[in-house]
């Protein structure tokens, strides 16, 4: 998929806002969805996306949402280094398929990192657990502010 393609509305993040499949979520309002990664690069690795954007990656995005959802990003890293304690956290952003994105709707990894833990792959770690992903989403959301 190239950086200047259609925007797919059965794109599999258009089909978790739509409620056709299901998503661990950690919060949301009504400009942005924040879930868990099922095939998560180290534990705790939670996805930020728009609600109201149809942008695939960062140049298309209207400022208004882009905002919203950086803003979104910073306050549930917060929650993600109060809740699971890691030593370092990434913020990773991959735009069009040469630059590693899988899914096209725009979207914000935050993958928490310690020094002794690997980070798996990008598009090559295991499906996780849903219950173990619940029980983060959950420690992830209380420590919200
Ligand atoms: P990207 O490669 O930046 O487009 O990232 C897409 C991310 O979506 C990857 O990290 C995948 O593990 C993740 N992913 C794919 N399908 C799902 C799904 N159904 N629920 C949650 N995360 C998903």
């Amino acid at each position: 998929m190239t950086l200047h393609a259609p925007y797919d509305p059965d794109n599999i993040f258009a089909r978790i806002l739509k409620g056709q499949i299901p998503s661990v979520k950690v919060w949301e309002d009504a400009d942005v969805l924040v879930f868990m990664d099922v095939f998560p690069q180290s534990e705790g690795h939670v996805l930020v996306v728009s609600k109201t954007s149809t942008a695939r990656n960062l140049l298309e995005i209207e400022p208004e949402a882009l905002a919203k959802v950086m803003e979104a990003t910073r306050r549930t890293a917060r929650a993600v280094e109060k809740a699971l304690k890691p030593e370092g956290f990434q913020i990773l952003q991959f735009n069009g398929e040469a630059g590693g994105q899988t899914v096209f709707h725009l979207h914000f990894h935050i993958v928490p990192r310690w020094a002794d833990r690997p980070m798996k792959g990008h598009g090559h770690a295991p499906m996780a657990d849903t219950e173990a992903l619940r029980a983060l989403a959950d420690r992830i959301a209380a420590e919200l502010e």
